[in-house]
């Protein structure tokens, strides 16, 4: 037969075991944030981007996107974990996301967007 454990007993042990949960959660919590920020592309890595990003836009006729393409890919961006503020922090990014998603040549790096 197993030990009865009091219901005063059962509700420490849970306690102790949310605060661990909650404890264990906050450290996976910071690695996963301490690594977005070392993978996030340098300003020149950034600035290099832009200029390519500018490139296919120009090749492109500078077309941009529907009002309700626009919001969709924004809409997307704001689930995004990658997201920081108005800024798409993918390695291979870095770049302002109005601008991003505004341009009809360019595409989410992680190809979350829609095919246009
Ligand atoms: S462009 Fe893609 S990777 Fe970047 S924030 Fe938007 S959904 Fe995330």
């Amino acid at each position: 037969m197993g030990r009865r454990i009091s219901p005063l007993a059962a509700r420490k042990m849970f306690r102790g075991r949310s605060l661990f949960m909650i404890r264990n959660q906050k450290t996976l919590n910071m690695g996963r944030e301490e690594k977005m920020q070392k993978d996030q592309p340098n300003i020149v890595e950034k600035a290099k981007h832009l200029l390519k990003a500018t490139a296919r836009h120009v090749a492109d006729g500078m077309k941009e996107v529907s009002k309700n393409q626009l919001d969709t890919r924004l809409s997307i961006c704001n689930e995004c974990d990658l997201r920081d503020g108005r800024t798409c922090t993918h390695p291979e990014c870095g770049c302002s996301l109005i601008r991003k998603a505004l341009w009809h040549s360019e595409d989410c790096p992680e190809g979350k967007w829609p095919k246009i």
